[in-house]
Order: C-alpha cells, then structure tokens, then sequence
C-alpha cells in the first residue's frame, strides 16, 4: 500500500468522501488517506491527527516527503480535539474498534457543528457506532462491508439527519446494518455465520455454567442476537 493505490478497505472509506472537502483524519498513523485524498483531488486539504508519537512522526514524514505540508496539517492529540469546530466538512475514522470510534465521536462531539458527514470504518462491534449515532441525532445514509486478506470490514456513513429513519426493527439492525441486512452480500453473510459459530460455543458453555442472574441475562442477550442473525442468513 502506498498513497497512490490504497488497501481496498481504505480506498472504500475513501470513495464516501464528497469532492472538494475539507476532511479530517482521526487515528491516521501514516496519514495514507489523507495523503491519497488530496493527490485525488476529493480533499482540498486536510488534518491528520494522530494521539500515538511513533504514527504521529511516520504521519508528518509521509506529509513532508510528497510535499503536501501545505495541504495536510498532521496534529498530535486524541480524537477531534486536534480540529475546530466547523474546520472540516468531513472526519474520517478508520481501523479502529467500534467502541473505540463511538468514544472518540463521544468526547469531541462538542467539535461537530452538525455539517460533516462522518464516514467511519470499524474493524469490531459496529452496533457500538450506530448506538452513538441514534442517541445524538446522526442518520446513517449508508453502510458498506467488504472482505481484504481473509478480515471483514463495515463501513459506516452518517449526516446530521433523522437517526431513526434507517430503522424498520431498531434491535436487529442495530447488530447487523440496516443497508447490510438488505444488501446481504457474500461478506456479510461470512461474517456473521463466524459470529453464529463463536456464539453457539458461548452458549453452550453458558448453559453449562451455574444459572446465577448474570448468566441467565448474558444467555438471554447471546439467544436474542442468535436469533436476530439466524433470521437475516437463513432468510
Ligand atoms: N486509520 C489508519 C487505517 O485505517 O489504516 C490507521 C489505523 S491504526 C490501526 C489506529 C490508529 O489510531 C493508531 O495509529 C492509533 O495510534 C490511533 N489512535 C487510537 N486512538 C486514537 C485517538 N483517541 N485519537 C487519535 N488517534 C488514535
């Protein structure tokens, strides 16, 4: 990978940025997708931010060696406190967990005017993201999940909007994706008869295991999420 030919996973969180914005690259390490935002012209400039030393100096360097200092400004600090509210009209968070992106959203959202479009890409637990979505008045507009070197990746895209118009049964597609379900591709389908397998292995331990209150409210939530993808791969 380099800034000229992406991995297919970052050329996909890539392809959901609008011409001409002003993004905003959160947890960038290399700064790759600014980087390639600006050579293509889809970002007029943009702010790397990085919270870690070593990424924050691979990220300036990269910067500094294809002379885009003047376009990129790469800022060391955690999460959306590394740009000004209104700075960006598009904030790009890849590679991370959900939980780990739904925080970062979280602590800076005093830095969201409301204009972005937020495109984020989670490695792990997606629901996390669109829980934080609905609860602070983001609308998902569109979800993609793919398959690069045997991992599976989800991306996530949301404006300002109504966070509850994607939703027909909120529960079910909090946990899988309103658009995924729909589209329900050959990706989607892998990634979720892997959940099933670890998930019945859960189970079956847990029914093994003392019936304390816990036990029972952890074996009624893993049978719930069972029974929401089982419906949506089996359809
Ligand atoms: N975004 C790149 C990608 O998708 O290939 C890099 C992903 S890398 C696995 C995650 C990066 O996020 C690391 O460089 C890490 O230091 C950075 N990171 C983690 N938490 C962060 C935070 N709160 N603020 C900024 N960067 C963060």
């Amino acid at each position: 990978m380099n800034t000229d030919k992406l991995s297919k996973r970052l050329e996909s969180v890539a392809n959901y940025i609008k011409e001409d914005s002003a993004i905003a690259d959160i947890g960038s390490d290399h700064a790759y997708l600014p980087c390639y935002a600006v050579k293509k012209g889809l970002a007029k400039r943009a702010v790397a931010g990085e919270v870690v030393e070593g990424p924050f100096q691979s990220a300036k360097k990269q910067v500094q060696s294809e002379g885009l200092g003047d376009r990129i400004a790469v800022r060391k600090g955690s999460g959306l406190e590394v740009i000004e509210a209104g700075e960006v009209d598009c904030i790009t968070i890849a590679g991370m967990g959900g939980p780990l992106i739904a925080s970062i959203l979280e602590d800076g959202k005093h830095k969201l005017t409301g204009k972005e479009r937020l495109v984020l890409q989670p490695n792990i637990s997606a629901i996390a993201i669109r829980e934080w979505m609905l609860k602070n008045g983001w609308k998902l507009i569109a979800e993609e999940i793919l398959e690069e070197d045997g991992k599976i990746y989800e991306i996530l895209v949301a404006e300002k909007g109504d966070p509850e118009a994607p939703y027909h049964h909120l529960e079910k597609e909090l946990l899988l994706g309103p658009f995924l379900i729909n589209e329900k591709s050959p990706a989607f389908v892998k990634k979720w008869e892997g959940e099933l397998v670890n998930w019945r292995k859960i189970l079956v331990n847990l029914e093994k295991a003392s019936g304390s209150e816990e036990n029972e409210e952890k074996k009624l939530a893993l049978q719930k999420k069972i029974h929401y993808t089982e419906e949506v791969i089996q359809q």
